[in-house]
């Protein structure tokens, strides 16, 4: 019975509330990478660097609430731009969603562990370096080809990686609140405002609240 499925098999996008909207995102980490782009194809090709604010134990963002401050190119994903956004990677779960796809069975909401998209080697968790410890002239020399879709796997992925039930995402759940704890902590003087670099970076993040 149609009653019977999850919400994301028998909802649209458009339809989802805010807590469905973010428990969509599986926690990979990956529209936290940089992107660069081919002046002349136009071409954008993803990097093994991270975002400075991305947590590299957690792979969650640990500056959510006030990411748009230091980070301008974060782009926040809605209903009505996630068909646009050609950099996420094949394998984000608003993009299979929009594009008529089912969730991977490595999707939290599917597995119902917060960390399967870490075990099963989905997620950036190893294989990044952030982008502090980059120089922008090396940064072609990191550019990644499992950017869509190539798993690697991990056998010391330790337990409950991620601070939240899938179903329960407060760590990222809209809230102001990315569990890291540390929302009070912020040190303005440690990274001053953003010198934004790389192509377009994301997060699914705050639906329209419908
Ligand atoms: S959500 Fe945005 S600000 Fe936070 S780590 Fe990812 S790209 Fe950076
Ligand atoms: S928004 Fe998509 S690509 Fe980014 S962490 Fe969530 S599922 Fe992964």
């Amino acid at each position: 019975m149609t009653s019977e499925l999850p919400f994301w098999q028998r909802k649209p996008l458009e339809d989802m509330n805010r807590e469905e909207w973010e428990s969509l995102c599986d926690g990979c980490g990956k529209c936290c990478l940089i992107k660069l782009e081919d002046e002349d194809s136009g071409d954008i090709v993803a990097t093994d660097v991270t975002c400075k604010l991305l947590d590299l134990g957690t792979c969650q963002c640990s500056q959510y609430p006030q990411r748009s401050k230091y980070v301008p190119d974060c782009v926040t994903l809605t209903p009505e731009n996630i068909g646009s956004l050609g950099f996420m990677p094949a394998t984000c779960a608003y993009r299979l969603l929009a594009e008529g796809k089912p969730l991977e069975d490595w999707h939290p909401l599917v597995s119902g562990d917060p960390d399967s998209v870490h075990r099963s080697g989905n997620s950036v968790l190893n294989r990044v370096v952030p982008e502090t410890e980059v120089e922008d002239a090396d940064l072609e020399d990191h550019v990644i080809d499992w950017f869509d879709g190539e798993a690697i796997k991990w056998d010391f992925v330790e337990e409950d990686l991620s601070p939240g039930d899938p179903a329960d995402k407060a760590w990222n759940d809209g809230s102001g609140n990315d569990g890291s704890g540390d929302e009070g902590g912020w040190d303005d003087e440690a990274w001053g405002e953003e010198e934004s670099r790389g192509e377009q970076r994301g997060r699914g993040v705050a639906g329209d609240g419908a």
